[in-house]
């Protein structure tokens, strides 16, 4: 069985955003998000304190509607997400 990831990096403007992180200015941050794994129980969505976590209108292989991979410019990297999640489908990284 394969597991599709969905993977953000910062910024819109990348040039621009690597040169904020270089200067110290921002953190990194990624939230990946296994949707194969994801059976929808939205519990992640709960916990994150900005609400940006919701779920798919597409199913996956188990007949679930996954997460979908929140906007990484509003998210905090707090890590919430991935610390709820029962299933380790999500790993929210900040460096
Ligand atoms: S890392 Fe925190 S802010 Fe970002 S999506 Fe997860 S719970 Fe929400
Ligand atoms: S907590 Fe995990 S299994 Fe539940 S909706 Fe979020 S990613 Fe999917």
């Amino acid at each position: 069985m394969s597991s599709e990831y969905l993977v953000l990096v910062p910024g819109d403007n990348t040039s621009q955003e690597a040169s904020r992180i270089i200067k110290g200015g921002l953190k990194m941050k990624a939230v990946e998000m296994d949707t194969e794994r994801c059976k929808g129980c939205g519990l992640c969505a709960a916990y994150c304190p900005k609400g940006l976590i919701t779920a798919s209108a597409g199913l996956n292989h188990h007949g679930y509607h996954p997460v979908q991979t929140p906007d990484i410019n509003l998210c905090n990297g707090c890590g919430r997400c991935a610390l709820v999640c029962p299933d380790l489908a999500i790993v929210a990284t900040r460096r």
